[in-house]
């Protein structure tokens, strides 16, 4: 809950006017996991929260190490649902994908999410379980929404639990360690720009709509020239990172027309491309792009002005890498196994 809600509980309780400030310490701050823990609350504040509410906090169902370390975890969410989400620890930092739906509407062809249709939205605290009951909480440095869903199409959700982990009250996580990630629902970018500080990552993956299309039945909605135009308008501060992921297909949206493409398509925006390794997950037809292509692709981007960076592809072996999570099945967390 955000302030505004956690002071609403106190009102309807009859709690004391600061019992909300001293929630949230015990919440966001001390991280407890029952009422009875909030020692400076009276006995009969406790007990009117305990009849009324509980905490949220749902340990992982189940867990997956790939070889390079990455650690893929099932969290329960509402109505028996099930999510996923991706720690992948780095020498120099360590990063927790996240989900914000179970499934996805948005159906982009290469993704097992978007293969999985969408079952449920999932609430600010859903998202924020995934961080508070993770085991290795206190050594995460960054956060992406990049697991399964579009986190825009889920903006009310996602934005609570975004105020949530970044303002003093809560967990007073820096927006700049926090990567939003969207096919580019423009109306929810308009509030997600102005509502919070946190970077955006929208994803590209070609710069010519027909092609775009056959991968993103988004860009009918929202095309891709509409996107970029609102970015080039739209205040956007000097700190906050904006970037395009850009999955390479081999073949596909690799060649020198795409770079000409994307160079005409981004000018003038102050922005980055994130190269991303395709990862086969299906009877697509598609194949990733060769190594020595995506170093060519990324160098001419480069000569063109382009900042670009190469994403490494962690966790392929337990289907944890980008585009590859789902929950289609259900999971049985005693077998360790998926139906
Ligand atoms: Fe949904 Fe993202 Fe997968 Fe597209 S890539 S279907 S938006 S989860």
């Amino acid at each position: 809950m955000t302030a505004g809600g956690l002071k609403t509980v106190c009102r309807q309780l009859g709690l004391p006017p600061y019992a909300d400030r001293q929630l949230a310490e015990w919440l966001y701050n001390k991280k407890v996991s029952s009422f009875d823990c909030m020692t400076n609350l009276s006995l009969d504040s406790r007990r009117a929260l305990g009849r009324d509410y509980y905490i949220g906090l749902t340990p992982p169902a189940g867990k997956q190490l790939s070889r390079d370390g990455t650690i893929k975890y099932l969290f329960p969410a509402a109505d028996q649902h099930y999510i996923e989400s991706v720690f992948i620890p780095e020498t120099d930092r360590n990063t927790l994908c996240l989900s914000t739906q179970v499934g996805c509407k948005m159906g982009c062809v290469f993704c097992m999410t978007g293969r999985q249709g969408f079952q449920a939205d999932l609430s600010a605290g859903d998202m924020l379980n995934q961080f508070v009951s993770l085991p290795e909480r206190e050594t995460v440095s960054n956060f992406v929404f990049m697991g399964m869903g579009e986190p825009l199409d889920n903006a009310d959700n996602l934005l609570e639990c975004l105020e949530i982990m970044t303002s003093s009250y809560g967990f007073g996580i820096s927006p700049r360690r926090i990567t939003v990630s969207t096919t580019g629902v423009i109306p929810a970018m308009g509030r997600f720009l102005s509502e919070t500080r946190c970077h955006l990552a929208v994803c590209l993956n070609s710069p010519f709509s027909g092609e775009r299309m056959s991968l993103m039945p988004v860009e009918k909605v929202y095309p891709v020239r509409d996107v970029v135009g609102f970015l080039k308008k739209a205040p956007v501060e000097r700190q906050r990172r904006i970037s395009f992921e850009y999955i390479m297909f081999r073949g596909f949206n690799d060649t020198p027309g795409h770079v000409n493409g994307l160079t005409r398509l981004l000018n003038g925006l102050r922005c980055r491309i994130n190269l991303i390794r395709y990862h086969p997950v299906a009877d697509l037809g598609f194949q990733p792009s060769d190594d020595e292509t995506i170093q060519w692709f990324r160098k001419r981007l480069n000569d063109k002005g382009i900042v670009t960076t190469l994403r490494a592809s962690r966790g392929t072996d337990i289907m944890a890498a980008c585009g590859m999570l789902s929950t289609r099945f259900r999971y049985f967390p005693g077998a360790n196994t998926f139906e």
